[in-house]
């Protein structure tokens, strides 16, 4: 009989001694991601908003790419046009989107990374990193896309 109790006393310590260290390692992964993501940033809004210039898939997932309006004196014989990198370093991404009907993904946080899930159709998808990380990467990949896009009108041109 005091086996028993003795086993039991053990099992209560133990399940204790888990479920404290899950507390503790969930509560540092979430205290590194608030400050990673309370950074303060420089955000300048253009004049006159965005426009939509393309779509693209990374990481499994659809964005929409936009740039800046181009304002009425932006285009004036006299002054210089922006260069492609000038232009990419514009681009702003959003999403993500699901590939399959293009709705917002909702983002889970899950005890080993992520899930973006569609309200739509039931997509569902996995992921190591944050939106936030993987929205850095996407601007990356599709600001050089922008740029050999621009390079190659700008030569078609000329
Ligand atoms: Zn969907």
């Amino acid at each position: 009989m005091t086996s028993i109790k003795i086993s039991i006393g053990y099992f209560f310590i133990f399940c204790l001694a888990a479920f404290l260290i899950w507390y503790f390692i969930s509560r540092s992964v979430r205290r590194r991601e608030e400050r990673e993501l309370g950074l303060p940033r420089i955000v300048s809004i253009p004049r006159y908003g965005y426009q939509e210039v393309g779509t693209g898939i990374y990481g499994g997932v659809k964005w929409v790419l936009q740039l800046p309006n181009p304002g009425p004196f932006d285009s004036h014989p006299l002054l210089p046009s922006p260069s492609p990198l000038e232009i990419a370093k514009r681009l702003k991404v959003t999403g993500p989107f699901c590939p399959k009907c293009d709705t917002e993904l909702e983002e889970r946080k899950k005890l080993f990374g992520y899930t973006w899930t569609c309200v739509k159709c039931r997509f569902c998808i996995r992921s190591k990193i944050p939106v936030h990380k993987l929205r850095e990467k996407a601007y990356l990949y599709f600001k050089s896309d922008i740029r050999e896009h621009l390079r190659k009108q700008m030569k078609k041109e000329v």
